[in-house]
């Protein structure tokens, strides 16, 4: 943290009292935006107490007298995730240890079923796929289905370099804490549930979850991912993956080279055409690919090649425009050579839409439990995710949190940084977010309203911007 923000910070507790219990670590402090308006419009109501209550001793409000239980259900759910910080740690350091690839997360869906089972969670596994699983407490019949989303696959090779180690972990964490925070009040508010999503990377596990249905009795969605800076609203952009295939003819390399067709010729074609093509693409938009089989031997005229390639851009539409581009470039390669070409999609993910009023909550109860932040997000690295689908059913947030280290995703250094002991204290500070957003939604009724507006809202305009 700068001094620059330690003046804000020492500033901003001036202006507002500051709360602090030390078994919980939870604070109050000012915070911005929608979630500040929302706080403010309490605060204002909660200060006309005061006065009633100076006129009248046994005075209490029912916002005030709702605004304590919901400071203490808070402080019961931060203090639950610091109870379980140990084995919290453990569960993500085993995920961690045995990186698993999409849709072969045996270990993971185990180790985080079981561990919700333990805890007193309602336990489906293999809900829907075979790796997923959905934990539920509560009933929807009182209130709102708050969920927290883990991810748990690996990236081949460099293992955890992505953290969704600390995706699981800290969903898990935010799960406890909220069923305690039920527990707590005494009265059936809701529910909450964790859904473990498989294959994040380039599997599109949650679309076809989504396809499943098993996303139709969740009222929002909350996750949050490791990164090397903090951003409650990260963008992230519309991916699609797809596989080419060309096919040549195989021939003696030196008798009799004439006879073959180079699928070898078309596949390097392709590669450095769509490295042309990104000069003539806009600012914000991907391509990427890689050469996944190039020949057998070196004396054989190479009849079949097969590469992946990504592509990315902001919207729907703009994403199908580059890969009309994409495509031209794909079929001038096939030509050129006289290969055959196939093109299959993989996966495809849509852009994120951030739900401004679950992220405006998210970031003031960040405030309040986290003193050390780390560095702000840089809005140049734009990722992707398959929580962008997620985020176009229901409302969603995806923030990005640094983990303590300066190392990018996709590194063996952001292995490292994922797996470190530094990277807890952050983790359970953004589980602690997540749990206390959920409080607010079942301890105030009128959220979901404001939060199902801003989600609609969000849908709308995104829909003109296509047009
Ligand atoms: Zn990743
Ligand atoms: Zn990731």
């Amino acid at each position: 943290m700068t001094l620059g923000d330690d003046k804000k910070r020492s500033d901003e507790n001036n202006l507002q009292p500051f709360k602090e219990d030390a078994n919980s670590g939870f604070t109050k402090k000012k915070v911005s935006g929608t979630g500040w308006r929302l706080l403010k419009r309490i605060r204002v109501k909660a200060a006309l107490s005061n006065v009633l209550r100076l006129l009248y001793p046994f005075y209490q409000s029912p916002t005030a007298a709702m605004e304590a239980e919901r400071e203490r259900l808070k402080k019961v759910a931060c203090a639950t995730i610091d109870a379980a910080a140990d084995d919290l740690a453990a569960l993500s350091a085993g995920i961690w240890e045995h990186p698993e690839l999409n849709f072969e997360e045996h270990h993971a869906h185990k180790v985080l079923a079981d561990f919700l089972e333990r805890h007193g969670f309602e336990t489906q596994r293999s809900y829907k796929l075979e790796t997923a699983f959905r934990a539920s407490h509560g009933s929807r019949a009182h209130g709102p289905n708050v969920t927290f989303i883990c991810e748990y696959d690996a990236l081949p090779e460099i293992g955890h370099a992505c953290g969704h180690n600390l995706i699981a972990e800290l969903g898990v964490a935010a799960g406890l804490g909220l069923k305690a925070a039920i527990e707590a009040s005494g009265k059936p508010l809701g529910q909450v549930t964790v859904v473990g999503t498989p294959a994040e990377e380039g599997g599109g596990g949650k679309g076809k979850l989504i396809e499943h249905g098993a996303f139709d009795d969740v009222d929002v969605a909350m996750m949050s991912h490791p990164f090397p800076a903090n951003d409650a609203k990260p963008r992230a952009l519309a991916i699609e993956i797809f596989e080419v295939v060309y096919r040549g003819q195989e021939s003696h390399a030196a008798g009799y080279p004439w006879k073959g067709v180079n699928a070898l010729d078309a596949a390097v074609m392709c590669y450095q055409g769509l490295a042309c093509l990104r000069q003539q693409c806009m600012p914000d938009w991907r391509i990427h690919c890689i050469i996944l089989e190039g020949g057998v031997k070196v004396n054989v005229i190479p009849a079949k090649t097969r590469l992946h390639v990504g592509i990315r851009a902001p919207t729907d539409a703009q994403l199908a425009r580059l890969k009309e581009k994409a495509m031209n470039v794909i079929e001038a390669a096939a030509k050129a050579t006289e290969c055959q070409f196939e093109h299959s999609v993989i996966t495809k993910y849509a852009s994120v839409l951030h739900n401004g009023v679950l992220a405006d909550l998210y970031s003031a109860n960040l405030s309040d439990v986290q003193a050390e932040r780390g560095p702000e997000a840089y809005k140049e690295a734009p990722g992707s995710t398959d929580m962008g689908d997620v985020s176009h059913v229901l409302p969603a947030i995806h923030p990005m949190f640094y983990i303590g280290g300066t190392a990018v995703n996709h590194t063996r250094a952001f292995t490292a940084d994922s797996g470190a002991a530094c990277a807890q204290m952050y983790t359970l500070a953004q589980a602690k977010a997540l749990a206390l957003t959920g409080v607010d939604i079942l301890t105030d009724p009128s959220l979901m309203d404001a939060i199902t507006a801003d989600f609609r809202r969000g849908l709308k305009e995104e829909q003109e911007t296509a047009k």
